[in-house]
């Protein structure tokens, strides 16, 4: 069993992963160093089907799992996807990275719409957007070699490397925190930190534009948690990665985002800068959300208001009309049951769904 001490300490002085030789389209710049938007989702919709019978399927109802998302990213950001399970944080990156078809809306990365592009056509797409995986324990086959998954991209995509697979792979290893030795290694030799890691090799392998981080911390324990996020910022950092970090986590999102998008029943309730989002939060239940995380000043801790929230998330397949919040929300008047609130921008960049937005100053 390889030890979490096998791993090295600090994966700064690193070496970039290996350009692959295939010919590859540089990212797209704006003069005078501008940061250019690399992704933009317009009202992306995934409904999942719900059927009756046995011998004739007919569909009864849906799934509203994303409802009407809209966004966009610049290149190099991270954003920040938080909201309780069944909110479809998960969902929406599945979709944005293509393992799921849109109902409806548009996806367009680098420009290009992606929304309901072949398969084959979307081979050049895959190796700039690539996925984290929340377990580490079942996202990686028991039966292969460590060098067998790391290498899987550049197998799938046919892609030479200019110092050969084997070193390439060796060197993403190096990259992470691993050793090349681990090389011929299974997975069951390592623990959760450093299984994560060999997935963020493999997210790698490909030198993507963005990476979608579905909740990639979440199976770990809180220290090997830090380590993991601060591998991600390095390599953002020397790669120019663009992030969508999806958690439950607030503490964690606070961390590595710089803005952030609060979920709620399939739709985008707030959406903010860090500061502004953690600091002045609008939507009732990003108040609610934030309440709860602890914080680490026993006095302040004592003293600061808790809003518990009552029930359960109500289920997408049939969800609250107008204001999907109004069955949980201590603030909810008539016109919250009836009359669906738009996401306005009542700061600069941020935005909220809500007939009466919260006053309060979190202390
Ligand atoms: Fe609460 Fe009404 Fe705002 Fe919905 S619209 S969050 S029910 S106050």
């Amino acid at each position: 069993m390889t030890t979490p001490d096998a791993t090295k300490k600090t994966t700064r002085a690193r070496t970039k992963p290996p350009a692959a030789t295939a010919e590859r389209e540089e990212a797209p710049s704006k003069p005078g160093g501008a940061k250019d938007v690399i992704l933009e989702v317009d009202g992306l919709e995934k409904y999942f089907p719900v059927t009756q019978g046995i011998l004739f399927r007919k569909k009864v109802a849906d799934v509203k799992a994303v409802d009407g998302l809209s966004f966009s990213m610049t290149r190099g950001e991270t954003l920040g996807v938080v909201g309780e399970s069944g909110c479809g944080k998960s969902t929406t990156g599945r979709l944005i990275t293509r393992l799921l078809e849109p109902t409806a809306g548009k996806v367009v990365f680098e420009g290009r719409d992606i929304t309901h592009t072949s398969q084959a056509q979307l081979r050049p797409t895959r190796r700039d957007i690539q996925m984290i995986f929340q377990d580490p324990y079942s996202s990686l086959n028991p039966r292969q070699t460590i060098g067998a998954i790391v290498g899987a991209p550049f197998q799938i995509q046919g892609i030479q490397t200019e110092k050969g697979i084997k070193r390439s792979v060796q060197e993403l290893l190096e990259l992470v925190g691993l050793s090349p030795e681990h090389y011929n290694r299974y997975p069951h030799e390592f623990s959760g930190g450093q299984r994560q890691r060999i997935g963020i090799a493999r997210a790698l392998a490909l030198r993507p534009r963005m990476i979608v981080c579905d909740e990639p911390v979440s199976a770990l324990d809180v220290s090997i948690q830090a380590q993991v996020i601060n591998l991600l910022q390095d390599v953002q950092t020397e790669l120019d990665l663009t992030y969508i970090f999806i958690a439950h986590d607030l503490s964690v999102v606070r961390h590595i985002s710089d803005r952030v998008a609060v979920m709620y029943l399939g739709k985008i309730v707030e959406f903010a800068d860090n500061t502004s989002l953690y600091e002045r939060p609008l939507h009732p239940y990003t108040h609610a959300l934030l309440s709860a995380v602890p914080v680490p000043d026993p006095e302040r801790e004592k003293t600061r208001e808790r809003i518990l929230l009552t029930g359960d998330v109500p289920s997408p397949l049939n969800p609250p009309p107008a204001c999907r919040f109004h069955t949980r929300c201590w603030k909810a008047q008539e016109i919250c049951k009836t009359v669906e609130p738009p996401l306005l921008e009542l700061a600069p960049g941020h935005q909220v769904a809500c007939h009466f937005p919260e006053e309060r100053v979190l202390v």
